[in-house]
């Protein structure tokens, strides 16, 4: 594993370039291409690749930019489409379940709206949104547990 690989830590990845700029850009694309999902029929084929970026998470002072491909399959088994699953990457963010989590906890453990929206180059009105989810969710997961 190269540490690349381990700080992107989404596992099922090839990482096919990093550009070290202001920001460090990685480039990847799944590993391989997953059974369908509706009817588990194996190998399914690519239809279409659509390009994807998403703010990953921060290293030191650098952003890291991850660049996705993300394929489009199509099952000649059952004839539907689906898009390539990435584990801690949900549909339609631009930004993955990471970033996310440090965005919350950093807000969490006190540091500012302000200070976030200059360190992790998000809108405050963003940083709001997300601690708001993630403490819907904590609240959904312990009322969970205590109703079983
Ligand atoms: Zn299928």
């Amino acid at each position: 594993m190269s540490p690349i690989d381990s700080i992107l830590g989404i596992p099922g990845l090839v990482v096919q370039a990093v550009k070290r700029a202001q920001d460090i850009h990685v480039w990847a694309k799944p590993r391989r291409r997953p059974v369908c999902p509706h009817c588990a029929a194996d190998p399914v084929r690519i239809k279409a690749t659509h390009p994807r970026t998403l703010t990953h998470t921060r290293q030191g002072n650098q952003l890291m930019v991850l660049h996705l491909s993300v394929p489009k399959y199509h099952c000649t088994r059952c004839n539907r489409y689906f898009r390539h699953p990435f584990p801690g990457i949900r549909a339609r963010l631009r930004a993955t379940e990471t970033y996310r989590l440090e965005v919350f906890e950093a807000h969490d453990g006190g540091v500012s709206q302000r200070k976030l929206t200059r360190t992790h180059r998000i809108g405050s009105a963003t940083v709001e949104r997300w601690y708001q989810s993630f403490v819907r969710q904590r609240v959904s997961e312990l009322s969970g547990r205590s109703c079983p």
